[in-house]
């Protein structure tokens, strides 16, 4: 592994993901294999004048080994200590921000009780409700990035000895961080493109768009009342800007949750409660999912979708070109954070406040009001194809072309 590569990506990480001020505590949640990457971003951290820095440890095999052991009570016992260790310093002076170093075994729970697994993930979910309203409403800075694991990077390169080192080669070359180049400026470029077509999305004043490909794919998806197309970056109400997700090359939006009708075929496997979905499609009536089937793990996807009501429905509509480099590098990632940004996805359950106009300050019945869905869960699935055509139809009624053959047509 390159040390400068690795550092230049940790600070990448951290003072352009992240973006923590001075004063502001970081937490880094991180499992126990990566936590030299996780001192290096502590570092870059420190540097920018953070207060503090938390590290919240996290351990695959340690998970797995509860998961099988524990009773279902006991793992739906979740303590007031765990919410209370994220709002502690969120409602501190100074404020909090948080960057989330993925590198989990995708199939951590591969063969465990799906019923119980479903459960814990539930509570979890429940008892940590009201720190997620801090980062799906953006009022603190926050970022995911990746390094490979062990056991992901081996899934993604299967018998290979090396695969540890592909796969970070694959994670640099699709993060652009590259030898002797400026990753902060790669990265301004490639934002400003992405804004470029979500300004070019908001301008058409869309109501509905229109997905089809050779695979079955027949979807009408009406997009939520004042919703806008949003890019990359987040801001934070003081004005703070970061990247919630590197890498990332998708525009999205919200969908009116009660306006999606027909049928979407999944295009890749998805990771899902440590399990794998693949072959999948789902039928959606007034924007409810009332038919569905999966190749593999069909029951797992029964799970998700039952997990709430806004399960059955989506929360996010966005769309990413087949020439995206994710998908161009013909690796499957097995990891939503790589994945989704290979293709045109949705997602089952919660919708982003900030893809209405004046959401982050509304309350959730207004948000509903205007079709936005919520749920305990957002989960984005790829339905993207290399023979996507997307159309949309506007406000006044026009139809105008969005993408051809899996490709933006402006
Ligand atoms: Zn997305
Ligand atoms: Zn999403």
């Amino acid at each position: 592994m390159d040390e400068k590569l690795l550092k230049q990506y940790a600070e990448f990480a951290v003072k352009v993901g992240v973006n923590p001020q001075k004063g502001q505590t970081m937490l880094i949640s991180c499992s126990v294999e990566s936590a030299f990457f996780a001192r290096l971003c502590a570092q870059a951290a420190f540097e920018v004048g953070a207060r503090d820095v938390v590290m919240k440890y996290t351990d695959d095999q340690f998970a797995r080994l509860r998961m099988q052991h524990a009773d279902v009570q006991t793992l739906e016992d979740v303590k007031p200590y765990v919410l209370r260790s994220y709002l502690d310093y969120a409602e501190s002076e100074g404020g909090v921000c948080i960057l989330n170093i993925h590198d989990s075994d995708p199939e951590v729970f591969k063969g465990l009780d799906a019923e119980k697994i479903a459960r814990a993930t539930k509570a979890r979910r429940e008892a940590l409700a009201a720190w997620r309203e801090y980062t799906m409403k953006d009022k603190v800075q926050w970022s995911i990035v990746a390094i490979p694991g062990p056991a992901w990077a081996n899934k993604v390169f299967p018998g290979q000895a090396d695969a540890e080192e592909k796969l970070w080669q694959a994670i640099f070359r699709v993060c652009r961080v590259q030898q002797g180049a400026d990753v902060t400026s790669a990265w301004r470029e490639h934002l400003a493109r992405l804004e470029a077509r979500r300004d070019r999305l908001n301008e058409l004043r869309l109501e509905s768009i229109h997905f089809e490909s050779g695979n079955g794919t027949d979807l009408t998806v009406g997009l939520a009342d004042s919703h806008t197309w949003e890019a990359a970056g987040g801001r934070t109400p003081e004005g703070y800007e970061f990247l919630p997700n590197i890498p990332t090359e998708e525009v999205f939006t919200a969908p009116h949750k009660d306006k999606v009708e027909g049928v979407v075929h999944g295009t890749k496997p998805y990771v899902y409660n440590g399990e794998i979905i693949d072959g999948f499609w789902v039928r959606f009536e007034h924007g409810r999912v009332v038919e569905y089937h999966a190749e593999k793990n069909e029951g797992l996807l029964g799970h998700l979708l039952d997990t709430d009501e806004g399960a059955r429905h989506i929360g996010e509509v966005a769309l990413v070109p087949a020439s995206s480099p994710i998908n161009q590098s013909g690796i499957l990632f097995y990891s939503t954070l790589f994945d989704e940004n290979a293709a045109c996805h949705i997602a089952f359950g919660a919708g982003y406040p900030g893809t209405v106009k004046g959401g982050n300050t509304m309350t959730k019945q207004q948000l509903a009001a205007l079709g936005v869905n919520d749920s305990l869960v957002h989960e984005d699935v790829m339905i993207g194809a290399a023979d996507t055509t997307i159309t949309g139809k506007t406000k006044d009624g026009q139809t105008v072309a969005l993408f051809q053959n899996g490709e933006w047509v402006f």
